[in-house]
């Protein structure tokens, strides 16, 4: 099966996928075409690093290091395997997945091959299909509400992006962007509404705080629940609502 068979570009400053042509510069960060590589390319030149979080969640990452690229993660669930969010480079020997959950858009990364090769089904908030970012991606299911699947509960936060969601497994929560870890500061991300961002936070706070949570997956980090919260709280006492 050629995968390949479209065009399909990978900047290796960032990560992100562009399908269907080279643009003359990123539009996620911004980088000149010369910093693309085909796709085809960047499967040779990358492979899929595979972590243990806990017993039934995995962390999935290019290796080596592809420029910014996004931690995505597998779940093994009672019945399948699914992913929260995707890796920029595909790899054709991983355990298939019956599923992609996306958090937003921004993490599209591959997701399109995987969708093809291993005829999984992408599923991604309705309001984050209409951003440039998105376009030529393949989606299947369009979620507008919270909803739960094989022990998965999703919840829209509409902050950061419109259709920003995150998810908890067991005791482990998967938050991606909607924060960054500097040094042992917490900041919100900058991106997007500020003041839905804001909101947003609020609204995580009130739905994890009643679950018995002990991992937190991130974009760039996995870290314990117990150290995440107290600098998600610091956080949310500095910043005015
Ligand atoms: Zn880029
Ligand atoms: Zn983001």
């Amino acid at each position: 099966m050629n995968i390949f068979r479209l065009e399909q570009f990978v900047c290796e400053i960032c990560g992100y996928n562009m399908i269907g042509y080279l643009p003359d510069n990123c539009p996620f960060c911004g980088s000149s075409r010369e910093k693309f590589i085909t796709a085809e390319f960047c499967s040779k030149k990358y492979s899929i690093k595979k972590e243990k979080v806990t017993n039934r969640v995995f962390s999935l990452e290019s290796s080596p290091k592809l420029g910014l690229e996004h931690l995505a993660y597998c779940i093994i669930s009672d019945n399948q395997k699914i992913w929260i969010d995707c890796p920029s480079t595909f790899q054709s020997s991983l355990d298939r997945m019956e599923k992609i959950l996306f958090t937003h858009h921004h993490f599209l990364g591959a997701s399109n091959l995987y969708r093809s090769y291993y005829t999984a089904f992408i599923w991604i908030h309705q309001y984050d299909t209409q951003n440039i970012l998105a376009q030529n991606h393949s989606f299947d299911k369009l979620f507008l509400e919270n909803f739960e699947l094989d022990g998965i509960e999703a919840f829209h936060i509409n902050g950061h992006t419109q259709g920003f969601t995150f998810y908890i497994f067991e005791d482990v929560l998967f938050i991606c962007d909607y924060v960054f870890l500097i040094k042992e500061r917490m900041r919100l991300n900058p991106y997007g509404s500020n003041k839905r961002t804001i909101y947003g936070a609020y609204k995580i706070k009130e739905i994890i705080e009643n679950k018995a949570l002990s991992k937190v997956c991130g974009y760039n980090y996995v870290d314990d629940y117990s150290d995440w919260k107290e600098k998600f709280e610091e956080l949310l006492i500095r910043t005015n609502f």
